[in-house]
């Protein structure tokens, strides 16, 4: 089979994406002959489209025609004008809820139940808290002596981490956006690969105290070291690990059991993003998301600036009137946050972004979103917050990679899905991380470090539901713990970069 040169989504379409770089001169299709030598995964116009004219993709518009453009034209970024985003008071809701989703292959798994109750753990990690930067330094050193004399000794615990991050200290404690970082900093301890187990590092001059971080209960010589009451550094070291194999002991009790989908909580994400992130990786990632939902898991999916101008594709699928109002609160929220500092949605591309196909935010937004499914929106979170409702949920994070990551993990997510075009080795210490990249040449590039190839879709050779069926299955064998993804095999881990929207100090 001879592999097609252009993807067209949409009848409505006025361009197609090149599936490879194609040279000037190449007939398309029926009346359309390149003009200039166009790369992979750029648009090319399929008609004349006149200045200041919609150029359409998905079947949305896209922007409009900076110049006239002439059938068979490269299309790129300058090219193109932004449109207006979607209005957000004049949303429909609820007018597009489908319930015909595709049936998963299994609907059990195998997690960690938490004493607690909420979502099961797909891993059994030590994880400790800090309230302040300033104590890093000296974690480090005792979790590097934890990993070397006690983790051995305990082999049903998978890892200890350290929740080091720039929050604590020199910020506005009191500013009304602080609740944000400090919501995340508090459903981090909790979150479900830690078993129920606390363990709090603080200095003692900090801003961000212990009461902030835990509930009342909770503070207790068993659960908490302040360096600032502990006799030199070679004590403060004896105290952390002491503290450690007190709760490396109750965690090496923890045995992985057949549990429903419902246990299991999911996060999606993309980065590096190209133009077939949104024909392949992303819709694969929602045929896979939209089985998960179906087999009763709950599914995140965030990334504020990567939705708002589909956002009326969202408010259709929200349950009722109340979801799709704090939705469009959501976008508000961002809309002015982004004010504040003198940008708008548009800052959003990355060079990458451009290169690979991506001209504007449009339509790299109708492509993040694809991610989702088709599934009904039953729940709006803010970032951080966790979930009350089983099945999709949208949780409002930046989109920025390493924000959105620490804000899902708060939310509790045991797992993360990443889709890519350029590539990104990007990975999470509390959480599985199953990469899934949306071109064959993404894949032979990095063969190492990809997990799932959606690059067929993109060439004709698989299908959606294949490769979401593919996908699934690795989501369920790797928060069973029956396989490792490469970031976990190579303990790819970014830094906890905390969304902290309130001033520094
Ligand atoms: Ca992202």
């Amino acid at each position: 089979m001879s592999s097609p040169l252009y993807i067209k989504i949409n009848e409505k379409d006025n361009v197609a994406i090149a599936v490879k770089d194609i040279k000037a001169g190449t007939p398309l299709m029926e009346g359309v002959i390149t003009r200039q030598d166009i790369p992979q995964a750029h648009k090319i116009a399929l008609c004349d489209i006149p200045k200041g004219k919609e150029i359409i993709r998905y079947g949305v518009v896209l922007g409009y025609a900076v110049d006239p453009i002439t059938k068979g034209d490269w299309i790129n970024e300058n090219m193109l004008e932004l449109p207006t985003p979607p209005e957000l008071d004049e949303m429909r809701f609820g007018v597009n809820l489908v319930t015909d989703l595709p049936k998963p292959p299994t609907d059990t798994w195998e997690g960690y139940r938490n004493p607690n109750g909420g979502y099961a753990g797909t891993r059994n990690i030590l994880g400790i808290s800090t309230t302040v930067q300033c104590v890093t330094g000296v974690l480090n050193v005792a979790v590097e002596k934890m990993k070397k004399e006690l983790l051995p000794k305990y082999p049903n615990v998978d890892d200890i981490v350290p929740i080091n991050h720039a929050y604590g200290c020199g910020v506005a404690i009191n500013a009304p956006e602080a609740k944000v970082p400090i919501r995340a900093l508090r459903n981090l301890a909790k979150h479900p690969n830690f078993g129920g187990q606390l363990m709090v590092v603080g200095l003692g001059c900090e801003k961000f105290t212990v009461d902030m971080l835990l509930d009342e209960a909770d503070i207790s010589p068993d659960n908490v070291i302040i360096l600032q009451d502990v006799k030199g550094f070679e004590a403060m070291i004896d105290a952390l690990m002491n503290m450690a194999e007190k709760k490396l002991q109750i965690l090496n009790e923890r045995k992985r059991e057949t549990l429903p989908l419902s246990d299991l909580l999911v996060g999606m994400q993309c980065g590096g993003s190209d133009a077939f992130s949104g024909a392949s990786a992303n819709p694969s990632a929602g045929y896979a998301s939209d089985m998960l939902v179906s087999g009763g898991a709950t599914v995140l999916f965030s990334e504020v600036t990567e939705v708002r101008d589909g956002v009326y594709l969202l408010g259709e699928r929200c349950i009722n009137e109340e979801v799709g109002k704090r939705l469009a609160e959501e976008m508000k929220w961002y809309d002015n946050y982004l004010e504040m500092g003198g940008v708008d949605r548009s800052a959003n591309p990355t060079p990458g972004n451009k290169k690979g196909g991506l001209s504007n935010i449009v339509e790299k937004a109708m492509g993040s979103i694809a991610k989702s499914g088709t599934s009904p929106i039953v729940e709006v979170l803010s970032p951080a917050e966790t979930p009350t409702k089983k099945g999709l949920i949208y949780a409002a994070t930046p989109a920025s990679d390493i924000v959105c990551g620490p804000s899902q993990l708060a939310s509790g997510i045991g797992l993360q899905v990443f889709m890519t075009g350029r590539g990104t080795p990007y990975g999470l210490a509390i959480a599985p991380v199953i990469k899934v990249c949306s071109r064959n040449e993404m894949k032979e590039q990095w063969d190492d470090l990809i997990d799932v190839n959606a690059g067929p879709i993109a060439t004709g050779d698989a299908t959606i539901p294949e490769i979401g069926t593919l996908l699934f299955n690795e989501i369920i064998e790797v928060a069973s713990g029956r396989k490792q993804c490469f970031a976990e095999k190579y303990k790819l881990h970014n830094d906890l970069c905390i969304f902290n929207p309130a001033p520094i100090t």
